[in-house]
């Protein structure tokens, strides 16, 4: 009887994330840190915004960091910085978050959306290339699902043709490409704070890196209200501070963010160890990348009904995203229809994303993979055949 302790709950949970469990690992340090800002009253730009934007800045190699409200406004706000604008075209993926291509929109910009590499969700460089016209100001490569974009050939298109590189490394805090940190591959990075992203805040919260001193300075000036100093405002600003509450609270995590992501890492190989041979599609990484598994995004012809059945065994899973970009509602105005971007559609009703976090235990991704791999032998396996003929390159973890 004492064999089946937990090995397969009866009534599993697994969350989806599991925030609680971050918090109650480092929540003495986390009080500190907050009571801190509170008896100190130094709400707004403080002590703590300016520690953690250098500290932020060290993570990602680079030289600037510059803290702003979201993700969203750190993607506006850096094409801002550049001075993009009505009538200039950026491109992107149409297989993102939505923010992508709003940040585009925010700064009255059109966003040019193309596929995706069949391999890693993150933009097919071929069609970068076909999509670029006089009008093109930048190339907005997002670092999807944790996984770097091409960067190398996507920087030799963009100095080529006199173009900008601005990433969304919203899912990407600590990524790796050829050895260096997203967030110094570009002219500037974006990330989000969003809680649930591989670095959160307890709110909304972004910041904007860049190696550029001068764009780094616009930025301060762009966040608080157009100002240089106090009630001298150079230019019509807005109000898209990081709150000193959140950069506290994001020192504080900063601290873990190597070990919660090598966590990350750790569960993508068990997965991949467990789902082998179970008929779905795994992720890989791709040469010269190191991801750090914001998602854990497997494919397979029955996802609905997997997301179903793993639903009723307790298992929290996502979809991201189940409608891409050019299908929104709110980008009807692109004028594209269904069958425009063949790989994103295909995969937008195949992906499903697993729990993944790094306080994921092996018990819970076993039961996790033994529950997938259940299902899918009793439903067919015909997704791994008709995938790897798309493959571009091999995945390996
Ligand atoms: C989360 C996210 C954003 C937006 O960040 P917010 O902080 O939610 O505004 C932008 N792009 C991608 C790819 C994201 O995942």
């Amino acid at each position: 009887m004492s064999t089946q302790i937990s090995m397969r709950p009866e009534h599993a949970n697994v969350p989806f994330v599991d925030l609680g469990a971050q918090y109650r690992a480092i929540a003495a340090e986390i009080n500190h840190a907050i009571s801190k800002v509170i008896q100190e009253t130094d709400f707004i730009l403080g002590r703590e915004v300016r520690l953690f934007e250098e500290e932020f800045a060290a993570f990602c190699e680079a030289r600037y960091a510059v803290g702003v409200d979201s993700g969203t406004s750190a993607l506006e706000l850096a094409l801002r910085a550049f001075d993009i604008g009505p009538g200039d075209e950026v491109i992107t993926a149409a297989n993102s978050f939505i923010a992508s291509a709003l940040g585009i929109s925010h700064v009255g910009a059109n966003p040019v959306l193309v596929d995706v590499d069949p391999c890693t969700y993150t933009v097919d460089v071929e069609a970068v290339e076909r999509a670029i016209t006089r009008r093109t100001k930048a190339i907005l490569p997002v670092h999807l699902y944790g996984h770097p974009a091409h960067m190398d050939p996507i920087r030799q298109l963009a100095d080529k043709h006199g173009m900008l590189v601005i990433e969304d490394a919203c899912q990407a805090h600590g990524a790796r490409y050829q050895g260096k940190r997203v967030g110094s591959l570009g002219h500037a990075a974006a990330f989000s704070f969003y809680p649930g992203k591989n670095l959160g805040a307890y709110g909304d919260g972004g910041m904007v890196v860049t190696n550029d001193g001068k764009v780094a300075e616009r930025l301060q000036m762009i966040r608080n209200y157009g100002q240089q100093e106090k009630y001298k405002h150079l230019f019509r600003g807005h109000n898209r501070r990081l709150d000193t509450m959140q950069a506290a609270i994001l020192r504080v995590k900063l601290k873990y963010l190597e070990q919660w992501n090598a966590g990350r890492r750790r569960n993508a190989k068990l997965y991949q160890k467990h789902l082998k041979g179970s008929g779905v599609f795994v992720p890989g990484e791709a040469g010269g990348a190191e991801a750090v598994w914001h998602l854990y995004v497997i494919r397979t012809e029955q996802r609905d009904a997997l997301k179903e059945h793993l639903d009723s065994k307790g298992i929290n899973v996502g979809i991201h995203y189940p409608v891409p970009i050019h299908l929104q509602p709110a980008y009807q105005d692109l004028g594209h229809k269904r069958g425009d971007f063949p790989v994103t559609e295909a995969y937008a009703g195949r992906i499903l994303s697993l729990p993944m976090y790094a306080e994921l235990s092996d018990q819970e991704i076993e039961y996790i993979a033994e529950t997938v791999s259940e299902f899918q032998s009793s439903h067919g396996t015909g997704e791994v055949v008709s995938e790897s003929r798309a493959r571009g390159a091999s995945p390996s973890i």
